[in-house]
C-alpha cells in the first residue's frame, strides 16, 4: 500500500487522514526523474539521460533540502541533502509518503491541512515541525513551500534545518536577558553611549545612585555634560585622539578598549572620582557603542591623596616636610638666577624647657602657634616648612626684587619673641635664625641646608635670639657635625665627657683654694671639643641632666681621691656648673646628694655654680631649688654675674654665697674705664651683701693687681692656670710641671 499517508495504517481514527486517503485514490504516482529506463538506446534518450543527470546534479547541489512529493503525498524525488537530514538512503524514502516523516499528531494535521490549501492552490505560508531522524531523534525543520511549484502531479518542498538557528535566537536571546540583568544589577556603574556624540543611551541603577541623578535625567545627555570640567577634553584633537585610540581595535573585531580615572560631577556640586573603563564595539547597525565600567575611587583616591599629603607635610603644622622642602628648594634652585634665593634655618631656643615643663600638648600648641606667626611673616612665594623637632626652615624666591633676607630674618625673629599665651602661663620663647645665600652657580639643596644650620649653630652660640649670615668655612669648625643626639649620647656613655679642672686661687694668701670643673669632649675623631661645641646640643635635647650628672659625678670622685690621696689638694673645693634644667629637675637635688655620698665627699667641699640669666628665667622655682641645695651644706654661686638683669630684691632672696664676675668685664679692667668701673662696682656691691666675690678670666698681672685692689676675694684664669685634665693636676701638684 503506498500512498500519501501510509502511516494512516497505524491511525485510522485520524479523520483527516481517511479524508485525503479518498481523494487521492487513484492518481497515480508521478514518475519520478530516477525513473528513466537505462537501457533505452536511441539517441534521444541519450539526450534525454544527460539532461536527467544535469538536473539530478542541480538537486544535488542544492544547499537545501528538497523533495518532489507527488499528489498523494508520497516522495517522488530527494535530493542529497534531504537524505542527510533523514538519516535515510533514498530507497528508504522514496515512494513512502512524507508525513511518515513528522513526529507529531499536531504537526501531521497541520501539515494536511496545509497540503489542502497547496493542491487548492491556496497561498500557504512556511511551515515549521519536527523531522524525525533515523537514529530516532528531531530535527526542526522549516518546509519552505509559500511558492510551490505545482503541476498536475508534483509538489517540490524544500525543507530547511532551522534548529542550529533557533538555538542560535533563544541563545541570543538569553545572552540579552542576562546582559540586562548584569548590566543593570551590576555593583558598579555602567553606561552605554553612542561613541560619537557621547550620549547617554542607558545607564544602570549603581551608576545613578553614583551620580545622583535619576535614569531619564542621565538618558540622552552626553557624557560631557556629567564630567568634571577639568576632565573634559574639550580640545577637538584631543578628543579625536581619545576615539581614535578608542576605536582601534585591538583585533580587527574585537572590542576596543580603554580606561582612564576622571572625575564626574553630581548635581550637589560634588566630585565623584571613577576609574572608568569604556570598550567601544559596532552597535549593529553601522555605528559604534561605547560601553563604560564606572568604578567609585573616589575614597581611594582621598586616601592616596592624604597619604601623598601626609607623606609630604607634617600632621602638626601642615606644612611642607623636610623632604618636600627640598624638593621644592630643588626645583627652584634648578635655573634660578644666582643670588635670588636664600634659605633661613629657625631652631627655637628653649623649646625643649617648654616641652619639659609644661607637657607635650603644650609644646605642640606652641609649635602650632610659631608656624602661625612664621606664616604670617613670610609671603606667598616663599616656602616656610617644618624640619621637625623646633626647626622651622623659609626659602626665600626673587630676591633681587624684594625686601632683604636680613629683613625678614628679624621679623620672623620678633615674631617668635612675642609672648605666647598656652595654659594660661605666658611664655617667653626666642629663635635662632642662620641664613645662607644661593650665591653661587650650582650650590644644591644640601649645601645651602647645611650652611643655613651652621649658621644658625653659630647664632646659638652667640647666645641664642639672634640671626647669623653663613660665613664661609663655618660649617668646618662649627658643631654641625655633631649635631646627632645620638652621637652625644654614644659619647656620654663611653664617657667621652670629661671634667678638666681651673685652679681658683684666694687673692689675699695666693693660695689654691679650689678648682672649676669644666666639660671637655674627647671626641675620637674631632679632638678636644670646648662646651660651646657641644652644650647647646646637650641643652637642646635634653642630655644636658645625663651629662651634668656625669661631670658631677666624676669630678666629686676625683676630689674624693685627691682629698685622701694628694695632702696638697686635701682642702680644695670643686665649683660644678649647673644648668638650669638641671636646676629645675625635680630629682637634681637627689643625684647631687647621692654623688657626694657615693664619693665620701663633704658637702661643704662643693659649689654649685648657676648662671645668673637661668637664675632670673624662673625666680620662683630657682629659689626653692636653691634652699633645697642649699640645705645638703654645699655653696652656691651665681656665674656670669652682670650678663643679665637680676635686681638687688632677688639677690637678697637667693641662699647664694658667691658671685663670680664675667669676664667679658675683667677683660678691659684697668684698660677700659667703664669695664673697669663695673668690676668695682660688682666687687663692691658682693661685699655690701655679705657675698663673697670671684672674678673670673683673670689673664694679666694689671687685671690681678686692679683686682686685689678693689677687695675682690678670689680669682681664676689663664694666669693661674688653664683648665687641666686631673691628672695634669695632679703632675703639677707634684711639682713635676
Ligand atoms: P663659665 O662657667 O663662665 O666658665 C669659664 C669659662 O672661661 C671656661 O670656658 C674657661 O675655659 C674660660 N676661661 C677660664 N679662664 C680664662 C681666661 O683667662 N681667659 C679666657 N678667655 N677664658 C677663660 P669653657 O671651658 O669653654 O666653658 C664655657 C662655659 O661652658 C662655661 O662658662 C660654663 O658656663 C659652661 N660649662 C662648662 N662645663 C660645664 C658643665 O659641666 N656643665 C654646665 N652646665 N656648663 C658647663
Ligand atoms: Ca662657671
Ligand atoms: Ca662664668
Amino acid at each position: 500500500m503506498s500512498g500519501w499517508f501510509a502511516s494512516a495504517r497505524r491511525r485510522r481514527e485520524d479523520a483527516a487522514t481517511t479524508e485525503l486517503l479518498a481523494f487521492v485514490t487513484g492518481s497515480a504516482a508521478a514518475d519520478g526523474l530516477g525513473s528513466v529506463d537505462d537501457r533505452d538506446p536511441t539517441p534521444a534518450y541519450a539526450a534525454l539521460r544527460r539532461d536527467h543527470s544535469h538536473l539530478r546534479q542541480l538537486l544535488d547541489d542544492l544547499p537545501e533540502a528538497v523533495m518532489v512529493l507527488s499528489s498523494d503525498g508520497t516522495m517522488n524525488e530527494v535530493n542529497e541533502l534531504t537524505l542527510a537530514m533523514t538519516g535515510r538512503a533514498a530507497d528508504d524514502l522514496l515512494g513512502q509518503p512524507f508525513l511518515d516523516l513528522v513526529d507529531a499528531d499536531d504537526d501531521r494535521r497541520r501539515l494536511f491541512g496545509i497540503w489542502r490549501q497547496i493542491l487548492a492552490r491556496e497561498r500557504v505560508a512556511n511551515a515549521t515541525f519536527q523531522l524525525r531522524h533515523a537514529d530516532g531523534t528531531c530535527r526542526t525543520v522549516e518546509a519552505d513551500v509559500r511558492t510551490p511549484i505545482v503541476d498536475a502531479e508534483r509538489v517540490v518542498v524544500t525543507l530547511r534545518d532551522i534548529g542550529v538557528r533557533l538555538a542560535a535566537a533563544r541563545s541570543l536571546e538569553q545572552a540579552q536577558a542576562r546582559f540586562q540583568i548584569a548590566f543593570e544589577s551590576a555593583p558598579t556603574g555602567m553606561a552605554m553611549a553612542s561613541a560619537t556624540e557621547l550620549t547617554l543611551v542607558d545607564v544602570n541603577s549603581a551608576l545613578c545612585r553614583m551620580l545622583g541623578r535619576d535614569r531619564h535625567e542621565l538618558i540622552g545627555r552626553s557624557v560631557l555634560d556629567i564630567t568634571h570640567p577639568d576632565d573634559r577634553v574639550l580640545d577637538p584633537e584631543a578628543m579625536a585622539d581619545v576615539f581614535a585610540r578608542a576605536v582601534q581595535p585591538a583585533t580587527p573585531d574585537g572590542p576596543s578598549s580603554y580606561s582612564m580615572d576622571k572625575r564626574y560631577l553630581r548635581p550637589d556640586g560634588q566630585v565623584v572620582w571613577a576609574h572608568t573603563s569604556v570598550s567601544v564595539m559596532s552597535d549593529g547597525n553601522g555605528g559604534e557603542l561605547a560601553i563604560a565600567h564606572i568604578q567609585d575611587i573616589t575614597d581611594q583616591r582621598r586616601a592616596a591623596e592624604h597619604l601623598q599629603w601626609a607623606a609630604s607635610h607634617d600632621e602638626l603644622t601642615g606644612l611642607p616636610n623636610r623632604t618636600h622642602f627640598l624638593e621644592q628648594l630643588r626645583r627652584r634652585l634648578d635655573g634660578a638666577e644666582v643670588g635670588s634665593i636664600a634659605v633661613l634655618f629657625i631652631d627655637l631656643d628653649n623649646f625643649k624647657v617648654v616641652n619639659d615643663s609644661l607637657g607635650h600638648a603644650a609644646g605642640d600648641e606652641l609649635l602650632r602657634a610659631m608656624s602661625e606667626r612664621l606664616r604670617s611673616v613670610v609671603r606667598d612665594r616663599d616656602m616656610l616648612g617644618r624640619f621637625g623637632g623646633d626647626e622651622f626652615i623659609v626659602m626665600l624666591d626673587g630676591l633681587q626684587l624684594d625686601v632683604s633676607p636680613a629683613d625678614i630674618a628679624e621679623r620672623l625673629r620678633e615674631a617668635i619673641g612675642q609672648p605666647l599665651m598656652i595654659d594660661g602661663s605666658e611664655l617667653f620663647v626666642t629663635g635662632s635664625i642662620g641664613i645662607t645665600f644661593a650665591d653661587r652657580p650650582g650650590v644644591t639643596a644640601d649645601e645651602l641646608l647645611r650652611d643655613s644650620d651652621a649658621a644658625m649653630y653659630r647664632a646659638k652660640a652667640r647666645g641664642r635670639d639672634c640671626i647669623e649670615a653663613f660665613a664661609p668655612g663655618a660649617h668646618e669648625t662649627s658643631v654641625l657635625a655633631l649635631r646627632t643626639s645620638g652621637e652625644l649620647r654614644h659619647g656620654l656613655e663611653r664617657g667621652e665627657i670629661v671634667p678638666y679642672y681651673q685652679p681658683i686661687v684666694d687673692l689675699r694668701t695666693g693660695q689654691l683654694t679650689g678648682f672649676e670643673v669644666l666639660a671637655r669632649w674627647r671626641h675620637p675623631d674631632r679632638g678636644l671639643l670646648g662646651p660651646d661645641q657641644f652644650l647647646p646640643m646637650a641643652e637642646e635635647t635634653g642630655l644636658i641632666g645625663e651629662l651634668g650628672g656625669a661631670v658631677l659625678r666624676a669630678s666629686l670622685a676625683q676630689l674624693g681621691r685627691w682629698q685622701t690621696t694628694v695632702p696638697s689638694l686635701a682642702n680644695v673645693s670643686i665649683s660644678v656648673n649647673v644648668s638650669v634644667r638641671q636646676l629645675v629637675d625635680a630629682r637634681f637635688n637627689h643625684v647631687v646628694a647621692e654623688a657626694l655620698a657615693e664619693c665620701g665627699v663633704r658637702a661643704d667641699s662643693l659649689w654649685l655654680e648657676i648662671t645668673e640669666t637661668a637664675l632670673m628665667s624662673d625666680v620662683k622655682a630657682a629659689t626653692v631649688a636653691l634652699r633645697n641645695l642649699r640645705s645638703l651644706g654645699l655653696h652656691l654661686s651665681v656665674d656670669d654675674f652682670g650678663t643679665g638683669y637680676s635686681s638687688l630684691t632677688y639677690l637678697k632672696r637667693f641662699p647664694v654665697e658667691a658671685i663670680k664676675v664675667d669676664r667679658q668685664f675683667v677683660k678691659g679692667l684697668g684698660i677700659d674705664p667703664e669695664d673697669t668701673t663695673i668690676v668695682e662696682a660688682v666687687v663692691n656691691l658682693g661685699k655690701s651683701l655679705g657675698l663673697m666675690v670671684v672674678a673670673e678670666g683673670v689673664e694679666t698681672p694689671l687685671q690681678l693687681s686692679r683686682l686685689r685692689e678693689t677687695g675682690c676675694d678670689r680669682a681664676q684664669g689663664y694666669l693661674f692656670g688653664r683648665p687641666r685634665p686631673a691628672a695634669l693636676i695632679e703632675a703639677e701638684r707634684a711639682g713635676a710641671l
